[in-house]
């Protein structure tokens, strides 16, 4: 658990962030906190004990933004709304998964993985949720000192990055992973491998400065122009 910048955190303690699932991130403007992703189900209760930990109290939440439907990002999303009453937020396109219209459809490749999924079942489950502000791509909010949502499809039709931009930090989740350098996400888990890629660049399009991934440490330095420069190499 680290602080990325002033008033961003990042609640894992491992690089890969499995101990959650995936990346979670809190951000405070200073009076409210937001909520960026919630790992897997069973989450809830380490997440609001890191919170408190760093001095600031779980009641402050007052919303909770899902960068795409998967169960690594979602599945605590029931149990930290019902704690909180904080408000989610979510790309239009995922909102029928969140609230359980759609089942969560992956893995889609390859076959091995659908017995994987199978022996998973427990874990990769998600309780319905409503989605208080659906967004679409362009959208701003006035949530965690100001945030820009860019619609990014593929890995899940309603992916997307949000773009604090005080801070100049950017949340992709899992439109890209990182281990040392920036790579793909989970294919096996891509709703639509070339519109990701077709995402990849439009995100390249966009200037920030630091990078926080669903996977992986955040990149701290130049994320715009590496994430540039792996987009030309797609
Ligand atoms: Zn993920
Ligand atoms: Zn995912």
């Amino acid at each position: 658990m680290r602080k990325v910048v002033q008033d961003v955190y990042r609640l894992s303690n491992t690089w890969d962030q499995a101990d959650l699932g995936a990346g979670v991130y809190l951000v405070s403007d200073g009076c409210e906190l937001a909520l960026i992703d919630t790992g897997f189900r069973n989450k809830a209760h380490v997440i609001m004990r890191r919170i408190y930990r760093l001095g600031l109290s779980p009641s402050r939440i007052r919303y909770i933004i899902i960068t795409h439907h998967h169960p690594d990002h979602i599945g605590s999303l029931a149990a930290l709304k019902g704690i909180t009453k904080a408000k989610v937020i979510a790309h239009r396109d995922d909102v029928p998964y969140i609230e359980g219209n759609l089942p969560q459809p992956g893995p889609f490749r390859p076959a091995l993985y659908k017995s994987i999924a199978q022996a998973l079942k427990d874990i990769l489950k998600t309780d319905p949720v409503g989605v208080d502000i659906a967004v679409s791509d362009g959208d701003e909010l006035p949530v965690a000192g100001g945030i820009s949502v860019i619609h990014t499809p593929g890995h899940t039709p309603g992916s997307m990055c949000i773009y604090l931009k005080q801070k100049g930090v950017l949340f992709c989740g899992d439109l890209v992973a990182r281990r040392l350098a920036i790579k793909l996400p989970s294919l096996a888990f891509s709703a639509d491998i070339p519109q990701l890629k077709q995402s990849i660049k439009k995100l390249a399009g966009h200037d920030f400065e630091i990078l926080c991934f669903g996977h992986g440490l955040p990149m701290r330095r130049n994320a715009g122009k590496r994430m540039k420069d792996f987009a030309v190499r797609l």
